[in-house]
């Protein structure tokens, strides 16, 4: 801690001055300076509380020196201590690499660790009773001596707590007091949860399991290694990586683990229970805030063990992490977007990498980057190519909809709807997957041509029919459903344009009348208590049809399901983001990997009007390596990521021109460097996003290169955004919207 020696005027104050730099919430690239009161203790790490303008803030005291140019006099102080652990040494070095890599404040990115302020006060005890030993009541009643039994232990009970268990009124309760025979106690408003154990035994591993497993194992409390986990759908890539948990758990350091859908996670807490003999701990948007905070207290003092949670999980300030696990590693949630746009995936690696212990990626379709990365022997690689079960992977079949489709107005095949109901004979159950929410993307009118758009957005509203609502999916904007046009006023000229999954469910309703239908798809009313609900539904084999968006292609075990249709696999490969061959390769092997995941037997169908594109074509042979090999080498031809670096500035404003003319000012001033290519200002293809006009620059630089070194240079020599455009850096963008 660095000291700064100042002589006030007044003859009390010629103790030192102690100025310490502190982290604070907003986007300015650096700390700034407060003075330490005398009655308060920091050291670098500590969390305070500072005076910021005109607002109180909470921050954290920081590594370096204080900015010594201010004039001390302006200097405030820091109001308050909490009391909790001090941010780590390689948490705070782990915040600033984050921020230098994404180009985003230090202060936004320790915003992220410190998002739970509710987290930072210990939680205020409850008042209870506690029995005193060897009293007895003057009169023993049977209230009072359901009432004895419960206390007899010495346990302490809250007063309401202690009456409905003993089923007696309160005033019975207070009465013992007032008798002597209880007394005033303080208890934890949580008693404190039981740690997992690893030592139940799993479940017996196959000899490629165990293999892998070891491996895992062997590098647990052994500093950083990075491994990837690459087995097909079924292959028990869960059960393998919950034996480094144990062994984490058994080296007394904490494990985290990533899963993309956090809120969808039923089934996957209750395998870690099945496992550890009780469930971890959740992190994620849906926990209520006083669980969170709970979470993030046992996380800071060591008190909770394992944590499964979404991405925000990987700013949580553990005590001893000792193990990070990534499942479903390939999975676009995993990027966040907006603040401080960052890739959980490879942040998890940077933060295993500084803090020193083993990150574990695992998937069954692993991201392009992750496999060179194995290739160039970065990661360790771990194969799993059999499902667990011995069930073989499930043939996919192509449905050339050019001369095998369904009649016009139908969507699905005669082919598919064959399969469907000998599947259906069969007592199996089928899943259809359109990746689409609603009834219908586009809403025409026949008389005029008129479309239905978002006012605020490029995009056409999205007819959802069980809510009765155009919507658009991108601002949320919604308007009922009208009865005639807008434009000329006919009735009955409205038409509804292709299909979403509510639309595909119209039409199997009327193919299958005596089948169970169920629509799969987030935006129904009811949240994940619905979705988990019938998730639990369709794996007791209460639901025939499942129809469901990409909600369905992830994590769950669904064990009658032995046929998947995918309603029209083109869908994402019509866009030009650089990523889509990958993506919907994954997203349809995921999917179509639920098929007879546990018995075998599992078919895929692919609704194609393109059956020799690439992507297609891969799917239908089974060869993924084949895939991987061709995609990684049009990467590397085309010098994309991983072989090059790609980095998105994305400047939106009120006015179209204004924003235009900046982004072009931007390009403009772009500074000459080696080998770094400026593409645009494009319009974005989303061109217009909740009342902003959006353009796009991109800068693609071979590996070589600094590229946020550039980008940093660019943006302090470029004009500033006026007129309320801004700029926001995207470094590794995977959205090309
Ligand atoms: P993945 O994560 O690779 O998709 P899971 O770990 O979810 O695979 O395993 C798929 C299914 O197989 C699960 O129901 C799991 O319980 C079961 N399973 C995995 N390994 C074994 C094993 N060694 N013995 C019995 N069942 C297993
Ligand atoms: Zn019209
Ligand atoms: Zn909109």
């Amino acid at each position: 801690m660095s000291q700064q020696h100042e002589f006030f005027g007044t003859s009390q104050m010629c103790e030192p001055e102690v100025i310490v730099p502190v982290l604070v919430p907003v986007a300015v690239a650096g700390a700034y300076s407060y003075k330490v009161p005398a009655d308060l203790d920091v050291r670098p790490g500590s969390i305070v509380r500072v005076p910021l303008g005109p607002r109180e803030v909470i921050g954290a005291v920081w590594d370096g020196e204080p900015d010594t140019k201010v004039n001390p006099k302006k200097l405030k102080s820091i109001l308050h201590v909490y009391d909790t652990p001090p941010i780590a040494e390689d948490l705070r070095k782990y915040i600033d690499w984050v921020a230098a890599w994404t180009l985003g404040a230090p202060g936004m990115v320790l915003r992220m660790v410190l998002r739970s302020e509710e987290a930072l006060e210990p939680e205020p005890l409850l008042s209870g009773v506690r029995y005193i030993d060897g009293m007895q009541p003057d009169r023993m009643t049977p209230a009072r001596s359901k009432v004895m039994e419960l206390v007899e232990n010495g346990m302490a009970w809250t007063r309401p707590g202690l009456a409905g268990a003993a089923g007696v009124s309160s005033s019975v309760i207070d009465g013992l007091k007032k008798q002597g025979v209880l007394e005033e106690a303080m208890l934890p408003a949580t008693p404190p949860l039981p740690d997992p154990d690893p030592t139940l035994p799993g479940r017996k591993l196959t000899d490629l399991q165990q293999g892998a497993a070891n491996q895992l194992c062997e590098a647990i409390g052994k500093g950083f290694k990075a491994f990837l986990i690459d087995g097909v759908t079924g292959s028990g890539k869960t059960e393998v990586y919950f034996e480094a948990v144990a062994e984490t758990l058994k080296n007394n350091e904490q494990a985290l683990i990533l899963i993309p859908e956090i809120a969808l996670t039923n089934q996957f807490l209750n395998r870690f229970e099945d496992r550890f003999g009780v469930r971890p701990a959740e992190w994620h948007s849906q926990v209520p805030p006083k669980r969170r905070a709970r979470t993030w207290r046992g996380v800071a003092n060591g008190e909770v063990k394992v944590v499964v949670g979404a991405r925000s999980a990987l700013f949580l300030p553990f005590h001893r992490l000792g193990l990070l696990v990534v499942d479903e590693e390939h999975d676009t949630a995993y990027k966040q977007d907006d603040r401080v746009p960052y890739n959980a995936r490879d942040m998890a690696v940077v933060r295993g990498h500084i803090s020193g212990f083993p990150v574990v990626l695992a998937s069954a379709t692993p991201s392009v980057e992750s496999q060179v990365n194995a290739k160039l022997g970065r990661y360790t690689k771990i194969v799993l190519p059999e499902r667990a079960s011995g069930a073989e992977m499930p043939t996919i079949k192509g449905i050339d909809m050019r001369c095998d489709g369904p009649e016009r107005g139908k969507w699905l095949a005669p082919a598919l709807v064959n399969e469907i109901q000998q599947t259906l004979t069969n007592g199996n159950q089928v899943l259809l997957f359109l990746n689409r929410r609603g009834y219908a993307p586009l809403t025409l009118c026949r008389t005029c041509g008129h479309r239905f758009h978002c006012e605020n957005c490029s995009a056409w509203l999205v007819e959802h029919r069980f809510k009765g609502k155009l919507v658009c999916h991108h601002c949320g904007y919604s308007q009922p459903i009208p009865d005639k046009c807008p434009e000329c006023s006919n009735s009955d000229s409205l038409v509804a344009c292709g299909p979403g999954v509510e639309r595909i469910a119209e039409d199997v309703s009327a193919l299958f009348p005596e089948a169970r239908v169920l629509v799969l798809s987030s935006d129904l009313p009811g949240g994940t208590e619905r979705i988990n609900r019938e998730m639990k539904l369709v794996e007791e084999g209460e639901v025939d049809i499942v129809i469901g968006t990409q909600l369905v292609a992830k994590g769950h075990n669904f064990p009658l399901m032995t046929l998947v249709g995918v309603v029209d696999a083109d869908l994402g490969l019509a866009n030009g983001d650089p990523r889509a061959a990958e993506r919907t390769f994954q997203l349809l092997a995921q999917v179509t990997g639920r098929a007879g995941r546990i018995h075998g037997k599992g078919r895929g169908l692919l609704q194609t009007y393109n059956p020799d594109q690439p992507v297609i074509k891969a799917l239908l042979s089974g060869n993924p390596e084949e895939f991987y090999a061709a995609e990684i080498e049009s990467r590397e031809n085309a010098g994309l990521p991983p072989f090059g670096r790609l980095a998105a500035l994305i400047i939106s404003g009120p006015d179209r021109s204004l924003t235009e003319k900046f982004s072009k000012s931007l390009a403009v001033n772009s500074p000459s460097s080696e080998g770094v290519q400026i593409l645009g200002p494009a319009e974005a293809a989303m061109a217009l996003v909740r009342g902003r006009y959006r353009f796009r620059l991109l800068a693609i630089a071979p590996r070589s290169v600094d590229l946020q070194g550039f980008l940093r240079n660019w943006l302090s020599v470029a004009p500033k955004p006026t007129g309320g455009i801004r700029v926001q850096v995207d470094v590794d963008p995977q959205s090309f919207m």
